[in-house]
C-alpha cells in the first residue's frame, strides 16, 4: 500500500519531469542531431534531476519509484527524442536491476549508488556477431587464472560502451555446458586494460546514441567482478535487466507515440487544401483516430504490466506483450504522421521525419518482435499442457 508521502513525492516529481522534457529536453532536440551526442550540459542536468536513479531503491541513494511510477515518468521524457533515454537506460534497467537482484552486498553496496548519482554510466553486453536473439550462443570466455578471470571476445551494438564506467558482460566460465548454464556474469570496470572500444556506427534513426563492438583481449579482471560471487548463474541476471528493459522500451514507445500524435494534429490544423483545414478531412481524421486509439491501448497493457511487476512476480508474458504491442504500435502511428503530412514528411527537417527513424530500433532491440511473438506464444501453449 503507498503512502500519501510517496504519492506527494512521486506527483511532485512528475511534474518536475514534465517540465524539463518540455523547456529542456524538447527544445534542445535539434542541437541533440546537429551534435550527434547529448551534450555535457544537458547530461548534467539529467543527472541533478535523478533521472539516472528513478529505479534504485533509496537505501543505495535512487529515488526508489515502483514499476508504475516509472512507467508513468517514461511516458514524460520519452515524449522529447529517444536519445535522451539512451543515455540513461542501460544504467536504469538492463545493469542495475540485475544487480539489484543478483548482486553481493558488496557489490551493490560499491556501485548502486554511483549508479543512482548517473556518475557511473552501465552498459549491458550480451550480444555478439554470432549471438543475437540466441543469446545462449554467446562465444566470449572468461576463463579462471588464479585469484582473476581472463576475458577474450567481441560484443556487438553495446549501448553507451563509449561512455560507460562499467559493463555487465555475459561470458562463458564453463564451455562442457550447452544451453545457459556454463554463463556468468562479471562487472568489469571499463578502463582496463584489453579493453577496445570500436567506432559508433551510421544509425538508420536514435542519431546521437552510441552502440558499438567492444572486443575483450586477454582482459584481466579480478575474481571479485563475478557478479553474485558465484559461477554459472546463466542468463537470469541478464533476463532480469531485459525484463525491466523491455517494459521500459514499451512506456519509450507510448511517450513517442504522444508525441507524434501532437505534432501530426498541429501539422494538420495548420495545412489548407481544398480550402480548409487537413484535419477537418474524415480521412486524416481517422488516421488520428487510429493512431490515438492504439496509443491508449499500449499505454493501458504497458500500465497492466507494470502494476503486475510491482506484485511481485516478473510478468513475463504481459512484459512482452507490452513490448511486442507497443513497438509495433508506434511504427505504425509514425507511418500515419508522415501520411498526414504529405511529401513535407518525406524531407529530413522536422520532428515527425526523425521520430519515423527513430522508432524503428524499437521492434529490433530488447528481443525483435518475433522473439516476443515466440515468448508469448510459447508460454500461454504451455498453460495447456497436461
Ligand atoms: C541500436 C541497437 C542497440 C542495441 N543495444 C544493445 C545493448 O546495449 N546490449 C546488447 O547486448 N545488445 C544490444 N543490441 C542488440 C539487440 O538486442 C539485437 O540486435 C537483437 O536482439 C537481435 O539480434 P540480431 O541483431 O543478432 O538479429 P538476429 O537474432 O540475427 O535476427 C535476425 C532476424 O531473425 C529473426 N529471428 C531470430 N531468431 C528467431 C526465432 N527463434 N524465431 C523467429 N524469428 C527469429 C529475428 O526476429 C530477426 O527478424 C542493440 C541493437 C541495436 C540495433
Amino acid at each position: 500500500m503507498k503512502s500519501e508521502n510517496k504519492d506527494k513525492k512521486f506527483e511532485d516529481y512528475l511534474i518536475l519531469v514534465r517540465d524539463f522534457t518540455n523547456k529542456i529536453l524538447i527544445p534542445n532536440e535539434e542541437i541533440l542531431e546537429e551534435q550527434g551526442m547529448v551534450g555535457k550540459e544537458i547530461m548534467l542536468k539529467i543527472k541533478e534531476l535523478g533521472l539516472f536513479g528513478i529505479s534504485i531503491p533509496e537505501k543505495y541513494g535512487g529515488l526508489g519509484f515502483d514499476m508504475e511510477e516509472q512507467v508513468l515518468l517514461t511516458f514524460e521524457f520519452t515524449r522529447a527524442s529517444s536519445v535522451y533515454r539512451s543515455r540513461f537506460s542501460t544504467t536504469i534497467g538492463l545493469c542495475s536491476q540485475a544487480l539489484l537482484d543478483f548482486g553481493t552486498t558488496k557489490q551493490k553496496e560499491n556501485i548502486l549508488p554511483s549508479m543512482a548519482r548517473g556518475d557511473l554510466v552501465g552498459a549491458f553486453a550480451l550480444t555478439e556477431p554470432n549471438a543475437g536473439s540466441d543469446a545462449n550462443a554467446i562465444e566470449t570466455t572468461a576463463i579462471k587464472e588464479n585469484d582473476n578471470y581472463v576475458l577474450n571476445g567481441t560484443k556487438k551494438y553495446i549501448t553507451n560502451a563509449p561512455y560507460a564506467d562499467i559493463f555487465l558482460v555475459m561470458a562463458k566460465t564453463d564451455n562442457s555446458f550447452k544451453g545457459s548454464k556454463g554463463i556468468s556474469s562479471f562487472l568489469v570496470d571499463a578502463k582496463l586494460p584489453g579493453i577496445q572500444v570500436g567506432k559508433i556506427p551510421k544509425l538508420l534513426g536514435q542519431r546521437g546514441s552510441a552502440p558499438t563492438d567492444i572486443n575483450f583481449t586477454d582482459c584481466v579482471v579480478p575474481s571479485d567482478s563475478l557478479l553474485g560471487g558465484q559461477e554459472g548463474g546463466g542468463l537470469k541476471p541478464a533476463l532480469r535487466g531485459i525484463n525491466h528493459a523491455r517494459l521500459h522500451v514499451a512506456a519509450t514507445c507510448v511517450g513517442q507515440a504522444q508525441r507524434l500524435i501532437e505534432e501530426a494534429i498541429k501539422f494538420a490544423k495548420s495545412r489548407n487544401q481544398f480550402n480548409m483545414p487537413i484535419s477537418e478531412m474524415p480521412s486524416i481524421q481517422n488516421m488520428l483516430a487510429d493512431s490515438f486509439t492504439e496509443m491508449v491501448a499500449a499505454k493501458a497493457m504497458t500500465l497492466e504490466a507494470a502494476r503486475n511487476f510491482d506484485k511481485g512476480e516478473i510478468p513475463e508474458v504481459e512484459i512482452s506483450a507490452a513490448k511486442y504491442f507497443a513497438s509495433e504500435m508506434v511504427t505504425r502511428v509514425a507511418d500515419n504522421s508522415v501520411q498526414i503530412m504529405g511529401g513535407a514528411g518525406f524531407i529530413d527537417d522536422n520532428v515527425i521525419t526523425r521520430f519515423y527513424r527513430d522508432t524503428r530500433l524499437f521492434r529490433l532491440y530488447e528481443g525483435t518482435s518475433q522473439i516476443q511473438q515466440r515468448n508469448i506464444a510459447r508460454k500461454i501453449i504451455k498453460v495447456f499442457d497436461d
